[in-house]
């Protein structure tokens, strides 16, 4: 676990990673001036840009590349910013690194120095202000009565169209990149729907365009009063990417954020402390005005020239716990130190997709297979544990992961099929019911590639869990729904083998004892008839497939063979089973064959036209049924199954069929 917050795309991998130029992609100064330069020129371009004149075709490969570069530069430097937080963020909780890590984090706010200044480059901070007064102009008064615009139809639709076209227009001034010529364009949208050989269609658009031109000018006659010296000081708090999508955290740092808003950070940024994502600028008034207002997607707050640690900058509890060694890290498990609340918090920040399952050992309970949330529980009464393994940390050797398009095997059609797998004599006899369809459920209900390996450890680290009612966490999500139905089938047993003989020709059973199956266990979400509701499976749509909670309702066979009370709901049959294991599988079908064959003899059922040795075979297959996993078959289970065999046997003899 120590391994990975280091390694993977870990700390290590953060502090090789932007120091430098890449060898791949670099780019020279030159280029990236030439480049900006380049683009400013192609934007300000007004009248034809003569694509089919000589050289236009060059021209525009070069316009694409320049664009290219300025869209690598910003990522880059987006990267190195989110890169330097990861980093920093980890070290933070192994403090005594520091050291060790300090050049390669020099190196690293050195080049992402270096990156934002080239960005800078491709921003221009005119431009930036322009675009800034543009927003933050009022909306002005519209000519709504100019003759020109009366072939637009009724005075209401005039005033509506006119403003649109400021809202079109207001809006694109926020985008400076795109130049001047896409907002003179807007002049088009004012007679959209508009045969344009109507007669006042020519005069509308050359109206429209002159009123743009007459906001253009606002805008910058706005930004020339103003003051443009970069004179008010505000702090930006950049979002943690993990707040918005938990799931793919780190991809998308400073992304949402729209163009202006980068311009601004690469051009007034004077400070950065990446480790708290906050950034220091120092902005133009009008640039602080738009920062602040309520369009901005980048919270700010202003900074009083007196105070110098800005009041809104420290989230709670910013103090991160420290992480010694012998926690988390792959130090053998005797030397292993218990686990405390700093490192479930530390856990979380290190890795906040964290194992959501752990293998602990406590002198209390033991081996356990333990929640994070309830290890964290644990921990706040005084328990005393350490933390043996997460589910990313089990050896793939024996969870099987790289068993090929395992999610389509011949036994996962033979159980769907209603025929084969049915029958109490195919092999796949109750295949649905078992632990390798378990596995092959989950990979089947898991739709990202990238979640089949976690899931499957996640429900082999599951599996170890005495009742899955722990696994609860009474908090969202907990294991994924892929993983429950690798846990849990809705497929239910028959226990006709088991029932005890009676005299009904159809319902009588043939007494057997229920060995390795009397420990399986059924989960519903209501099993009292005194309280309301029907019970359910936890993964029945109508219990929302929330999966098992802690309130959930434990059954065993005997409890579901004994009861008639039940209230179970009609389409899931009111509980879920947890998967036979092998041994449990193997003697389900074991004691069907029986059932079987003493339902021949005793006349119950129609005989199949088998003889006597093979009637003798069958019944000394089934004398010898063993538990998969275990030596021997003993107890009071196996003396009823081998009195009832031998009594079968003596009436095979006794009739001497053919049956
Ligand atoms: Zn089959
Ligand atoms: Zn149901
Ligand atoms: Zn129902």
């Amino acid at each position: 676990m120590f391994l990975r917050a280091l390694g993977g795309t870990g700390l290590l991998y953060q502090l090789q990673s932007y120091t430098e130029p890449d060898e791949d992609e670099c780019w020279t100064d030159e280029e990236v001036r030439d480049a900006a330069v380049l683009l400013r020129a192609a934007q300000n371009l007004d009248g034809d840009d003569d694509e089919e004149a000589e050289g236009g075709a060059s021209v525009r490969d070069a316009r694409e590349d320049a664009e290219h570069l300025w869209g690598l530069i910003f990522s880059h430097w987006r990267g190195a910013g989110r890169s330097l937080y990861r980093a920093q963020a980890v070290l933070a909780h192994f403090p005594w690194l520091e050291e060790w890590a300090k050049p390669s984090l020099t190196a690293k706010t050195r080049y992402l120095e270096t990156l934002r200044a080239q960005a800078a480059r491709f921003a221009n901070p005119e431009e930036l202000v322009v675009a800034a007064a543009a927003t933050t102009l009022r909306t002005p008064e519209l000519p709504c009565a100019a003759p020109a615009f009366a072939v637009l139809g009724a005075n209401s639709r005039v005033s509506a169209a006119l403003v649109d076209l400021w809202r079109r227009w207001q809006n694109a001034a926020g985008r400076p990149w795109e130049g001047p010529k896409a907002r003179a364009y807007l002049s088009y949208e004012i007679v959209r729907g508009i045969r344009s050989n109507r007669k006042g269609y020519d005069a509308a658009r050359a109206e429209a365009a002159r009123l743009i031109e007459s906001w253009e000018e606002r805008a910058r006659a706005a930004a020339k009063s103003a003051d443009r010296a970069p004179t008010r000081r505000l702090t930006a708090h950049v979002p943690e990417a993990s707040d918005i999508s938990p799931r793919h955290d780190g991809r998308d740092f400073l992304e949402g954020l729209d163009a202006w808003t980068l311009g601004v950070l690469v051009t007034w940024t004077v400070d950065a402390d990446w480790r708290n994502r906050v950034l220091t600028l120092e902005v133009p008034d009008l640039v602080a005005e738009r920062l602040l207002g309520p369009a901005s997607d980048l919270p700010c707050c202003p900074v009083d020239g007196a105070a110098d640690l800005p009041e809104c900058d420290r989230g709670p509890g910013s103090q991160p716990g420290t992480v010694r060694p012998g926690i988390f890290d792959d130090t053998p498990v005797f030397d292993r130190r218990p686990v405390t609340h700093d490192h479930i918090r530390a856990l979380r920040t290190l890795a906040p997709g964290a194992d959501q399952l752990y293998l602990v050992f406590s002198a209390s309970g033991g081996a356990e297979v333990l929640p994070i949330d309830t290890i964290e529980r644990r921990l706040a009464k005084g328990w005393l544990g350490v933390l043996i393994a997460g589910a990313r940390d089990l050896p793939a050797s024996v969870i099987g992961l790289e068993e090929p398009g395992s999610s389509a095997g011949p036994e996962a059609c033979d159980a769907q099929r209603p025929g084969p797998g049915q029958r109490v004599h195919d092999p796949h006899f109750g295949a649905s019911l078992g632990l390798a369809e378990g596995g092959r459920q989950t990979l089947r209900q898991t739709y990202g590639t990238e979640d089949r390996d976690l899931n499957l450890r996640l429900l082999a680290l599951a599996r170890g869990a005495h009742d899955l009612r722990s696994l609860d966490t009474d908090r969202p999500g907990g294991l994924p729904v892929a993983v429950w139905h690798g846990l849990l089938t809705e497929n239910h047993l028959d226990f006709a083998p088991f029932r005890p003989p009676s005299s009904d020709r159809w319902r009588s059973g043939s007494g057997l004892p229920l060995g390795p199956l009397a420990a399986v266990q059924f989960y519903t979400t209501n099993a009292n008839p005194l309280i309301e509701g029907k019970g359910h499976s936890p993964l029945c749509r109508h219990a929302h497939e929330r999966a098992v909670v802690a309130s959930d309702d434990l059954l065993n066979v005997a409890d579901l063979m004994a009861r008639t009370d039940f209230d179970w709901c009609s389409k899931c049959g009111g509980y879920a089973l947890r998967r036979l294991t092998d041994s449990q599988l193997s003697y389900y079908r074991a004691a069907h064959r029986l059932h079987g064959i003493k339902r021949w003899l005793d006349g119950k059922s129609e005989v199949p036209d088998t003889d006597t040795s093979t009637m003798i075979t069958h019944l000394e297959e089934l004398a010898a049924w063993q538990p998969v996993d275990e030596e021997q078959w003993c107890g009071s289970d196996s003396w009823q199954w081998q009195d009832i065999i031998r009594e079968l046997r003596r009436k095979v003899a006794r009739c001497d069929g053919p049956w």
